[in-house]
């Protein structure tokens, strides 16, 4: 475990402020003194494959960290309360002003990154998009620009988050 995972650096009981708040090596801390479980989850999110009529994958850059100015796939997290399926809806929306007119589950990436200090986990769920009308399309939100590139033009060098990786790696073995 990195000196960012949580158990390296919440020291305290949420509950109750005590400091012997143990991990239990797994998904959880365990308060001695209160005897309450605080647990760490995944976090849902979601990410969007979409190609144009030239078989061309739509990739997006990222305007912050982690991974500030590496390619990534449209996409964030699902909100609180909402279906992984509208979250994707709105996040592609969001991101470039584009609306997805059908979609199919594709498969789950987990993912686990830094930020702000602190190790997050996710789990994320990705959908294959169709966009029947690319023309308002544009960059948005936390997103830089955008480009089309053919699979094979698309390198995992170039590529962020290495769930992102890991869904081009599978996007690749598909494809041949
Ligand atoms: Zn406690």
């Amino acid at each position: 475990m990195n000196e960012f995972h949580p158990s390296k650096v919440f020291k305290f009981c949420p509950y109750c402020g005590a400091a012997n708040f143990l991990w239990n090596s797994v998904n959880a801390f365990a308060c001695q003194s209160c005897k309450q479980k605080f647990y760490i989850n995944m976090a849902a999110a979601v990410v969007a494959v979409i190609y144009n009529d030239n078989n061309e994958l739509l990739l997006t850059r990222r305007k912050h960290n982690p991974f500030a100015g590496f390619l990534d796939l449209p996409g964030g997290f699902v909100n609180l309360h909402e279906t992984a399926e509208n979250a994707v809806i709105r996040e592609v929306k969001e991101e470039l002003n584009i609306n997805i007119s059908e979609y199919r589950f594709v498969a789950t990436f987990p993912n686990e990154y830094v930020f702000g200090g602190i190790q997050y986990f996710t789990e994320d769920i990705v959908f294959l998009c169709k966009i029947d009308d690319f023309s308002n399309i544009s960059a948005n939100d936390d997103i830089s620009s955008y480009e089309f590139r053919p699979l094979d033009k698309v390198y995992i060098d170039e590529i962020g988050l290495n769930s992102i990786k890991n869904v081009i790696k599978h996007l690749k073995e598909q494809n041949k």
